[in-house]
């Protein structure tokens, strides 16, 4: 069997926030706001992975409501996500994800940010792929006072 999962987040930019994309710091004066440490890719990612196995989303897992995800690292989360996900019997196929948002350019660190996001999810760095986009100038993103990540992944189960 095998199943899809599609995720998406955004998050506001502001000064005195450090820019998170699967858990990698990308040095940009901006970072996520957020009740975690706002890492937009890896909540997207979390809830493409939780989604595709029918197993809730990162909200209904880690409410906001609950201190104990006050800046919590949310690498730890998407891997605390992931492991529910192969308890049930998945493993990832393939990752695929889009960040957008108006600077700095993402592909300096794309590599590591596939590594990152491969690692925690136990397959090797070439099932995961992530494109940088901008927002064209327009909306929240174009003007850059945000950004957003979009994530589609397959499950398998045997
Ligand atoms: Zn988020």
């Amino acid at each position: 069997m095998i199943r899809v999962g599609l995720g998406q987040d955004l998050h506001r930019l502001v000064k005195g926030r450090r820019f998170l994309l699967g858990g990698i710091e990308i040095p940009a004066g901006r970072g996520e706001l957020g009740y975690s440490d706002g890492d937009v890719l890896a909540h997207a990612v979390t809830d493409a992975v939780l989604g595709a196995a029918g197993l809730g989303d990162i909200g209904a897992l880690f409410p906001s409501s609950d201190a104990a995800w006050r800046d919590a690292d949310s690498m730890v989360l998407l891997r605390s996500a992931f492991s529910l996900v192969k308890n049930s019997g998945w493993r990832l196929v393939n990752l695929d994800c889009a960040v957008c948002c108006e600077k700095p350019k993402l592909l300096p660190y794309r590599d590591n940010i596939r590594y990152s996001l491969a690692q925690a999810l136990d397959v090797s760095p070439d099932a995961v792929f992530v494109k940088g986009k901008t927002g064209e100038g327009l909306g929240p993103v174009g003007e850059g006072t945000a950004v957003e990540a979009l994530a589609v992944c397959l499950l398998e189960k045997e």
